[in-house]
């Protein structure tokens, strides 16, 4: 039977990170995927990089996000030196674009929460928006420019992480799902994988939305599929630097000259068919925000599955006996948490005070909130 420090259930940005991390402590580790890696929500993201709360539910998140975006240069550099894989990060900055006819009242209380909350916002006109941003519509009444903000190409830093947690020596097995994690008495001695039993000291479950089909893992990890549809167009007369957001949609450019629009939020299980209302929600919001883009070539539609618990926040650490540690449930902001998941993770694992706090993303809450009994309806 094989036999390693730690095992991680799921390739995507979460798992990949993971990898690379334990590896670069010097921990043997291994790195299962039920498919080739990185061909789930990490790749059909949009990777922008913001811990600006997109509603108060998510305040509880800003300082792990801040935190991981903090990490986010040294961390780019590290993979991108390791694999030798560019990632298209780009440190430009987001504009949130405002349209309602109050919107110069709206953009003090914007300004003030961000502010208050420790994030960089600067309140500017829509003369000074648009001076920044020309696509951006003429309708629009004001802005919040917020400096500090980025984003990556997900798709490309997926694959890099992957190669650079192999290059740091993680074992990388593509088509082997992990069925179950193998439990006995109140110890997780590894994971049942392909059918086979796989030793672990330390077993982490990243699977993102699939997470909770992993026979023994559910009740720890009880996430839900949240789809979302995108739509990846070009158009030369675009011409856009910061990753622009109105209320119904956000634009992301892409170094090759993409703009991504996107993105719809249903919860229909797993399905992943990209439907005509998907289509135009995404494109009658893209060109109300950039009407320039009603010229633009669609190149791509896609949708993805974002891992969803039932509080909408991230489900990080310890689950309920030895050996066993969740890292999904990171719903709409999994690329932006990626390095302080991986750095959270290891900390963990190597019994070091955690960088960042995050007693409130424990898996045990779900027990203690009798929620995993609530959504006992998911698909295992
Ligand atoms: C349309 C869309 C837009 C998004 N935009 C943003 C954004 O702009 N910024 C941001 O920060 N976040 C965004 N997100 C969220 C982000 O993409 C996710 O939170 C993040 O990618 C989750 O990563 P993951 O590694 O946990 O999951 P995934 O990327 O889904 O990876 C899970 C992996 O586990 C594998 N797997 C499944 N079952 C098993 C099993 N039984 N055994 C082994 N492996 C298994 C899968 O094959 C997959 O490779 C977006 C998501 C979507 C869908």
């Amino acid at each position: 039977m094989k036999s390693y420090d730690a095992i991680i259930a799921g390739g995507g940005l979460i798992g990949g990170a993971i990898a690379l991390e334990l590896a670069r402590n010097d921990l043997r580790v291994a790195l299962f995927d039920s498919q080739e890696p990185g061909r789930e929500a990490s790749w059909a993201s949009a990777g922008i990089l913001s811990p600006a709360p997109e509603n108060p539910a998510m305040i509880s998140m800003v300082p792990i996000g801040k935190a991981s975006l903090a990490l986010y240069p040294a961390f780019i550099s590290q993979v991108e030196e390791l694999s030798g894989i560019e990632t298209g990060y780009r440190d430009k900055g987001t504009l949130e674009a405002l349209f309602s006819r109050h919107a110069r009242e709206e953009l003090n209380t914007i300004v003030a929460l961000h502010r208050g909350l420790g994030l960089a916002a600067e309140a500017i006109s829509a003369k000074e928006a648009r001076e920044l941003e020309p696509a951006l519509s003429e309708e629009l009444e004001a802005a919040v420019l917020r400096p500090n903000e980025a984003s990556v190409d997900n798709r490309l830093l997926t694959k890099s992480l992957i190669a650079a947690a192999k290059r740091s020596g993680a074992e990388i097995h593509a088509g082997k799902p992990v069925q179950a994690v193998w439990r006995e008495a109140s110890r997780c001695l590894g994971a049942v994988v392909n059918g086979e039993k796989v030793s672990a000291k330390h077993t982490i479950i990243a699977a993102g939305a699939f997470s909770s089909q992993i026979v023994g893992a559910g009740d720890y990890a009880p996430v839900r599929p949240a789809k979302g549809q995108m739509i990846s167009l070009r158009c030369e007369a675009a011409r856009i630097e910061r990753v622009l957001w109105s209320e119904r949609i956000y634009l992301v450019p892409r170094n090759d000259g993409r703009i991504l629009c996107g993105a719809t939020l249903e919860h229909v299980g797993f399905d992943k068919t990209v439907t005509a209302a998907g289509i135009l929600a995404n494109l009658d919001a893209a060109i109300q925000l950039a009407p320039v883009l009603a010229g633009a070539r669609v190149e791509e539609q896609w949708a993805g599955l974002r891992p969803d618990s039932p509080d909408h926040l991230p489900i990080l650490g310890p689950a309920g006996f030895d050996g066993l540690h969740i890292a999904t449930g990171h719903y709409r902001s999994g690329v932006l948490l990626t390095p302080i998941t991986a750095k959270l993770i290891c900390e963990l694992l190597l019994e070091a005070t955690p960088s960042v706090d995050c007693e409130k993303f424990s898996p045990l809450r779900f027990q203690q909130a009798g929620e995993a009994a609530r959504i006992s309806g998911v698909p295992r």
